[in-house]
């Protein structure tokens, strides 16, 4: 393949947004915080930033750069992610009362996000763009209509049922045997949300450190003393925002989540025609493939990013890049000529069950496990654990479910690069 001659494996958000922030040292933290957060993602400071408002002293703690997880590199695809399982998957698995409440949690933590963005204004390029889900067989059309109606009728979340025939006023593709548009659905530029998120946790008093991975944790009766390279500190409370990066100073929570690498790519501008060609509304995009491809144009509607899973736990950008640019141009052959600039990948973290989690574990809190959707889901779950560490109502539906592992499961998904090949067969063999 000749397209991946020159890219660049950091992020295409991290052009526009330089991450880099003043931040602690490990020497200088005091010894004491009410709060420690293990995790700077979007779970982690939107966490902070209630705490600290609420008068908590709040350290966060991050392994790496802050930021530098899967929340300043993720798509920016944003909705109330109601298709893990779909409505009937959910109705089958918690029956239609929860089922239901699980789906309105979702579009609440949506809108929550969509109000604090607007409130705190931040500027993260946030456009109501509306989401096409394209079905890759005719039996998944058949299902897509039938769980969008019954969404649209159940949360009035509006919808629009597209026909084969009227496809290409939504996508450039004849792969898809149809679709939906999600019409209230929205995107957004994740490193300038996690920007305005750090700027608003700085000017509430939050104690940033970078380079600084937690390695033990140990109840002290009295609250927690936690160990980071050479620091002991102690904390009234520890908060677990770690989502995909867990690790087994955290064993008990690692073996509940199943961390799968996701990649993404991104093209040189294109023509705006060649655009128009391939997303003529400039929505979001995704398919009923098992890998579960996604993709989007860039802010300025000038690149194309187009994601995925990745095959390989490992980070190794030239493979992904050439399994995406395949897949890439087997929806859209007219992107052939275009060079990719970008490819990067991140963690994600899925839970057994399909939902994300939190709580309290080993008296440690916790939010993780958001299946590969988690611009909504951590910032308002990261303030609903917030709410709960500080004794107010931060309950959710999801509070009623177990965190569930598995037998023999202690965290290391080896098996998961043949079961994402076998999907991978199975989508290209229309299984
Ligand atoms: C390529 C990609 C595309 C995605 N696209 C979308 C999308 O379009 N829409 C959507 O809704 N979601 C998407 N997601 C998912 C979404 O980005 C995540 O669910 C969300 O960002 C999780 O946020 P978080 O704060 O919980 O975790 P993260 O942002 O991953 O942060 C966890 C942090 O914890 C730190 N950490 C771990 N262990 C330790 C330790 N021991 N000590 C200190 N620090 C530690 C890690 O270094 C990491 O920085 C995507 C993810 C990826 C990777």
């Amino acid at each position: 393949m000749t397209k991946a001659n020159e890219f660049s494996n950091t992020p295409f958000w991290h052009d526009d947004i330089d991450l880099s922030v003043a931040t602690t040292s490990l020497e200088q933290v005091d010894d004491d915080y009410d709060v420690l957060i293990v995790g700077s993602g979007f779970t982690g400071l939107s966490a902070a930033l209630s705490l600290a408002r609420a008068g908590k002293s709040v350290v966060i703690m991050e392994a790496q750069d802050i930021a530098s997880g899967a929340s300043s590199r993720n798509g920016g695809l944003l909705g109330p992610s109601f298709h893990k399982l779909g409505l009937q998957g959910l109705i089958d698995k918690f029956g239609h009362d929860t089922a239901n409440a699980v789906l309105q949690e979702s579009l609440k933590g949506f809108d929550w996000l969509l109000e604090f963005i607007e409130k705190e204004q931040i500027d993260c390029d946030l456009q109501r763009c509306g989401r096409f889900r394209g079905a890759i067989k005719q039996q998944h059309f058949k299902s897509l209509c039938v769980q969008a109606e019954s969404l649209a009728k159940a949360l009035d979340y509006p919808i629009d049922i597209i026909e084969k025939s009227q496809q290409h006023q939504e996508v450039g593709t004849d792969k898809y045997q149809g679709g939906i548009v999600y019409k209230k659905d929205a995107c957004l530029h994740p490193a300038k949300l996690v920007k305005g998120l750090i700027g608003k946790c700085q000017q509430a008093g939050v104690t940033l450190v970078a380079q600084a991975a937690v390695s033990h944790i140990k109840d002290n009766y009295a609250g927690f003393t936690v160990t980071v390279e050479q620091r002991q500190i102690n904390a009234g409370a520890v908060l677990i925002a770690s989502n995909g990066y867990t690790q087994d100073v955290t064993a008990d929570l690692k073996k509940r989540v199943l961390p799968i690498r996701s990649s993404m790519i991104a093209t040189a501008p294109l023509s705006k025609e060649l655009m128009a060609s391939i997303s003529p509304k400039l929505r979001t995009h995704g398919g009923t493939d098992r890998l579960v491809f996604y993709y989007r144009p860039s802010p300025d509607g000038q690149r194309m990013l187009f994601g995925g899973r990745a095959l390989s736990m490992l980070e190794k950008p030239a493979v992904y890049l050439l399994f995406l640019w395949e897949s890439m141009l087997n929806l859209f052959p007219q992107l052939n000529e275009v060079p990719i600039t970008h490819a990067w990948s991140g963690l994600v973290a899925y839970s057994f069950d399909h939902v994300p989690h939190l709580g309290l574990n080993n008296g440690l809190y916790y939010a993780m496990g958001y299946c590969g959707s988690g611009v909504a889901r951590a910032n308002y779950l990261g303030h609903k654990i917030a709410l709960k560490m500080l004794g107010e109502d931060g309950s959710t539906v999801f509070d009623q479910f177990e965190f569930p592992s598995k037998c023999f499961y202690s965290g290391n998904p080896w098996f998961m690069p043949a079961v994402l090949r076998w999907h991978s067969f199975a989508d290209r063999w229309g299984f």
